[in-house]
């Protein structure tokens, strides 16, 4: 499959000043050159770029375009690589990959530029999978992670676990080999040192997914609340912008409504919802219903109340069912007496006091929630954990290294260790790639867009 030479649009469809057809595979030069008038591109060196223009099968011209040539092994793909970068008008990309396909090359599939990379050993897959989150970025703090990834911190760290464990894989193997005999060419404490040091490395690794996991999917938050407290006012108040429809007639929010909010660069998914109370309106009901869904996925929930009608048993039995953190705020503080709002502090000071309408406390709130969600603080070069399946690796590793820790603590014979280590190995190695399947890849990859 390698041997084919592979074209598409790099940049986003759609017109642009430029456009930008990467061309990759062992037939790159000879494809381009056909429909390329200028200089003889096999002559010119690497890292070169050279003005000309395409022309079609009638030599007319298709447009001026500038040629940059990476040659392998020096390439994104290690393989001879081609960027035309031409106007971003839609016709003339349709053109020019036409031309290429009819003269010898085939559309890439998606992420098969990077798919190459990783298979020439240009990246591991970890590394790999950071190119589509380094796309996919769009904060500060995802940014940080998906570059920190490629530029291999995190995989350099686990492919020297791997090898030092390798070396005791193959020490434990030996004395399989033996038998009968009752020799031990690993010596079982300096194993277990090394499995202290691998977990010692492991545990902060998997640690840092779940703050890892809210850089890049962000903190799913549902207000609820019942109706009228106030939720609609206080998404727009915190959206600054009129989304939800406010209306003072109970239960006018029917249906859930999901927008994004960054605060101190985390992302908040904020869900707003119907509202919870008993209903005989059927649309209302689903709304309800749905409120209870939301409440299920939310990794925060606002739980907000009008406090010019306040009952906190009310609240007390609501919150026993949430299994997710969460922020207690009155609203309509306005409508409260300077005596009943002091009152009201000192009673309960965890309730966060504030006027959506009159925009009074917003700040407080939005501290409170960063506070919830920042478990842990993340320093710039930290490594994080952002990927699921690395996650699930990680952890496997980990357990599997707890069973030979057990092992040596039972004694067990060297043919149970080496299977624990080995499937350790098995894990580590997932996760750069030393060990792949068709499938795994297919998987990871199909998620790229096409021309990366
Ligand atoms: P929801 O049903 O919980 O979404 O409530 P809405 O956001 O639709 O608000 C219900 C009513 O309460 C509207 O008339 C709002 O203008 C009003 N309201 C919301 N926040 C405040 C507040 O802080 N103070 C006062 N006085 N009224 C508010």
């Amino acid at each position: 499959m390698n041997q084919d030479t592979i074209c598409a649009l790099a940049t986003a469809q759609g017109v642009g000043a430029i456009g930008v057809i990467r061309v990759s595979g062992p037939q790159t030069i000879d494809v381009v050159q056909k429909i390329f008038k200028g200089k003889n591109l096999h002559q010119q060196p690497s890292h070169t770029i050279h003005f000309g223009t395409i022309r079609d099968d009638q030599n007319l011209i298709v447009d001026e375009v500038l040629i940059s040539l990476f040659k392998a092994p020096t390439s994104y793909t290690r393989e001879d690589t081609i960027e035309i970068s031409c106007h971003g008008s839609d016709y003339i990309i349709q053109k020019i990959l036409k031309l290429l396909l009819k003269n010898g090359a085939r559309l890439a599939n998606p992420g098969e530029f990077t798919q190459r990379a990783f298979l020439n050993g240009q990246l591991d897959l970890a590394q790999a999978e950071a190119v589509a989150d380094l796309i996919a970025s769009d904060s500060e703090a995802s940014h940080q992670t998906a570059i920190n990834q490629i530029r291999g911190g995190f995989s350099k760290q686990i492919a020297q676990l791997r090898e030092s464990l390798i070396h005791f894989a193959s020490l434990i193997e030996l004395e399989l080999d033996f038998g009968e005999e009752d020799v031990e060419f690993a010596d079982r404490d300096d194993l277990r040192q090394l499995i202290h040091r691998i977990q010692s490395v492991l545990v902060p690794l998997i640690d840092s997914f779940e703050m890892g996991n809210v850089i890049k999917n962000g903190v799913p938050t549902v207000i609820v609340g019942k109706p009228n407290a106030g939720k609609s006012t206080l998404l727009n108040r915190l959206l600054n912008e009129e989304k939800a429809i406010v209306s003072d007639i109970a239960g006018t929010t029917r249906d859930v409504i999901e927008d994004e909010l960054f605060i101190e660069g985390i992302r908040f998914r904020l869900i707003d919802t119907a509202g919870l109370r008993k209903t005989n309106d059927t649309i209302e009901a689903i709304g309800v219903e749905r409120t209870l869904q939301q409440m299920e996925k939310a990794s925060m929930i606002i739980y907000l109340f009008d406090a010019s009608e306040i009952s906190l048993k009310e609240i007390e039995e609501q919150i026993q069912s949430f299994n997710a953190p969460y922020v207690l705020v009155g609203n309509k503080q306005d409508k409260l007496s300077v005596n009943q709002k002091q009152e009201f502090e000192k009673a309960y000071p965890a309730i966060i006091w504030i006027s959506a309408s009159e925009n009074q406390n917003i700040e407080s709130l939005q501290k409170t929630l960063v506070q919830k969600v920042k478990t842990k603080e993340i320093k710039a070069g930290d490594t994080v954990v952002t990927n699921l399946r690395h996650y699930q690796h990680l952890l496997q590793t980990s357990e599997s290294l707890n069973h030979v820790l057990e092992g040596l603590s039972n004694s067990i014979t060297g043919d149970f260790l080496a299977q624990d280590i080995r499937f350790a190995l098995h894990h580590l190695g997932e996760i750069t790639g030393q060990i792949t399947t068709d499938d795994l890849l297919a998987n990871i990859f199909s998620k790229f867009c096409i021309g990366k």
